[in-house]
C-alpha cells in the first residue's frame, strides 16, 4: 500500500490543475489542507485525492495494486525531488 508521510506537497499543487480550481485558496495550495498537513475534509475528499477509490474505480482495470502503489510512490518521490530543486 502507498504510504503517505503527510508532507503536504501534493496538496500544495492544486493550482496547477484547472479541475481543482475550487480547492485553490489562492496561492496554489488546497484550502482544506491544515497546518499539520492533513486534509480537513478527508472523509469526503475528491476522488483524485483518494488513492483507494482511484484504484478501485479506474486503475484496477489496467494494473495491479502493486504497480499502482509503485506509480504513486514514484510520483511522490519525483514531487519531493522537484520541490528540493525549487526551494530557496
Ligand atoms: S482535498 Fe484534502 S487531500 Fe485533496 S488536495 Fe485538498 S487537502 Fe489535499
Amino acid at each position: 500500500m502507498f504510504k503517505c508521510d503527510k508532507c503536504g506537497l501534493c496538496c500544495k499543487q492544486v493550482g496547477k490543475f484547472p479541475f481543482m480550481k475550487d480547492y485553490n485558496r489562492g496561492d496554489g495550495t488546497c484550502r482544506f489542507l491544515t497546518d499539520e498537513n492533513t486534509c480537513s475534509i478527508y472523509e469526503r475528499r475528491p476522488p483524485i485525492c483518494n488513492t483507494e477509490l482511484l484504484y478501485e474505480r479506474i486503475y484496477s482495470r489496467v494494473m495491479t495494486r502493486e504497480e499502482f502503489d509503485r506509480m504513486n510512490t514514484s510520483a511522490c518521490e519525483k514531487l519531493k525531488s522537484y520541490a528540493k530543486t525549487t526551494q530557496r
